[in-house]
């Protein structure tokens, strides 16, 4: 299949705002496609060579595909820049680069769907010495047969912004009506097929040759990371006993830990651990896999869990941040974790013994997990209470405070496991973090749709000492496009300075600003880091000296 007619598809998809269209392109896309070619659109069609579980990276930057735009079509890198700025999207610079080259391939072919796949999934496994240069070749060689208007595409493949506007829901629908009768059962099976292998490429053949009931025989098939089940969030305690179960049913209460939400697979000996973006860090945590190996005595298991990092002296947990270091580490491993010491606090069991227990109430795989459990250094279950009654629960809540965790979450007994979605019958209850009167220090111009905009705002508190705005993250959620506008305008005049698509500003604008959690980070200059946080309002009332000063950032930091 030519990359052109798949480039065709993009364009078609870019050119429409309406889902039900962009769905009804791509079934067409997938109904037309053949047995080769099915497995490859799948992905592609979302600007990807792999299947969400496999988190495979291309490692390629802005930086490195301007070289290999240049090298492939004779333009000068500095003109392709001047270009990007302009557009605001490499993808246009290199269509532009490519209409304008100096060179032409000695022998140019046409490029094939196959090719440009099987050059992404090269490129990927590139590693160590000389594999930058290796990159640059691999997509250069791409260009250099690429018209225009695929090389507009795939430098946006590359860079992992497609912009034709389909999510994973639209690939799900399309499944649908391609091969099943696109009725809301339909979609409904092809959810839940994707939460279970989160393969496009398993689900789509699947749907093509075993229709609805092929899909609905998907399961878990274990070292095959599932989507796992998330929390809503509730006001209180009360709250979170209506929202999670009607006056006759349990409410099952747990600690909410602080660490990384992981599911661990366990076939005999063999023990893998992925997180929830499916990422696997077996390797990173070689303690869990013993510690696991010995405590549970299924031979065949998923465990979903937290694992929690812990400071040996105070027994308490650390913060999230100091744990998530030891998920890239490739060295020292071994001795990280002595002096990062997890635990795993399992709290569910949606697979066991070759059988899915996905459709059995939460009572019944917990009452399937506690024999086969045994607590051990670095593993043990969740703390529970089941209870309705709220000063029971007030009390559990204060000790999963007091032993230094997040808060807790509420679970009605008697409800399935639904991987992928936020289910209201589990619901997390914690302390809100009262929003912060941020500086705003300098800013990014965005890329592409909002590339008129400063979208990424960086956040000082106030140091009365050093009259000085020490940062303390980076914002770049929570606006409308047009409170991005209205910032923007209220940010340009304060411009000091510019390097590439950051500016420096004057110290001046104040926004209220929620987050979750403070992190210590050497990141910003504060030395702490906000961890999620969104836009609330500007403060035209305060002046940045009335903003939020570091020592009330450290108190805060302290007191979570
Ligand atoms: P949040 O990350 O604030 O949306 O809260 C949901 C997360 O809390 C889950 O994804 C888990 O990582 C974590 N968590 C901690 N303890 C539990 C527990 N006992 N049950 C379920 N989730 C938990």
């Amino acid at each position: 299949m030519e990359y052109a007619a798949l480039v065709e598809t993009y364009r078609a998809l870019a050119g429409t705002d309406s889902t039900l269209e962009k769905t009804a392109l791509l079934a067409e896309l997938f109904a037309d496609a053949n047995e080769t070619h099915l497995p490859l659109l799948v992905t592609l069609c979302r600007g990807t060579a792999f299947p969400a579980r496999e988190s495979a990276e291309l490692g390629i930057s802005s930086n490195l595909t301007r070289e290999a735009i240049s090298k492939a079509t004779g333009i000068g890198e500095e003109e392709i820049e001047d270009r990007w700025r302009e557009t605001g999207d490499l993808g246009d610079a290199a269509a532009w680069a490519v209409s304008e080259r100096t060179q032409q391939a000695l022998v140019p072919t046409t490029l094939d769907v196959e090719t440009v796949h099987a050059t992404l999934a090269e490129i990927a496994g590139y590693e160590g010495e000389g594999s930058q240069g290796r990159r640059i070749d691999a997509v250069s060689r791409l260009l250099s047969d690429a018209e225009p208007e695929e090389a507009r595409y795939l430098v946006r493949t590359v860079l992992g912004h497609l912009r034709v506007g389909v999510g994973s829901g639209t690939v799900r629908d399309a499944l649908a009506e391609a091969f099943l009768d696109g009725e809301e059962a339909d979609r409904e099976a092809v959810e839940r097929a994707y939460q279970l292998t989160n393969d496009y490429r398993i689900v789509a053949e699947t749907a093509r040759d075993r229709g609805v009931e092929g899909l609905r025989a998907v399961s878990i098939e274990l070292f095959r990371p599932i989507e796992l089940m998330l929390a809503e969030k509730s006001e209180g305690i009360a709250e979170a006993i209506r929202d999670v179960a009607e006056p006759d049913e349990d409410v099952l209460w747990e600690y909410k830990y602080d660490g990384i939400r992981v599911q661990v697979h366990k076939r005999g000996e063999e023990v893998r651990v992925f997180t929830r973006r499916l990422e696997e860090v077996t390797e990173a945590f070689p303690e869990l896999a013993s510690a696991v190996r010995e405590a549970v005595s299924a031979e065949s298991a998923l465990l979903d869990a937290e694992l929690v990092g812990y400071d040996r002296e105070r027994g308490r947990p650390v913060a999230f941040q100091q744990l998530s270091r030891r998920v890239r580490r490739k060295y020292d491993v071994e001795e990280l974790s002595e002096t990062i010491p997890t635990t795993l606090h399992v709290f569910d069991l949606p697979f066991v013994e070759g059988a899915s227990l996905l459709d059995e109430p939460l009572s019944e795989r917990l009452s399937r997990l506690d024999p086969l459990l045994s607590k051990r250094e670095g593993i043990e279950h969740a703390e529970r209470l089941r209870s309705r009654a709220e000063d029971r629960v007030r009390e559990f809540y204060e000790a999963a405070l007091a032993a230094g965790h997040e808060g807790v979450m509420a679970k009605n007994a008697g409800a399935a496991y639904q991987p992928g979605r936020r289910v209201r019958h589990v619901v997390k209850v914690k302390p809100a973090m009262e929003p912060l009167d941020l500086v705003v220090t300098r800013a990014q111009w965005s890329e592409g749709r909002r590339s008129d905009y400063l979208g990424r705002l960086f956040l000082g508190c106030y140091d009365p000492e050093a009259d000085d705005f020490p940062e303390v993250g980076r914002l770049s959620t929570g606006y409308t496009d047009e409170e991005l506008a209205e910032l923007t305008a209220l940010l340009e005049p304060l411009v000091t300075g510019t390097e590439g698509r950051r500016v420096s500003l004057r110290p001046e604008l104040v926004l209220e600003i929620e987050y979750e959690e403070i992190q210590d980070s050497p990141e910003y200059g504060s030395g702490y880091a906000l961890r999620f946080p969104r836009f609330l309002r500007r403060r035209d009332d305060l002046a940045p000296a009335d903003a939020d000063t570091l020592s009330r950032v450290e108190e805060l930091y302290d007191d979570q």
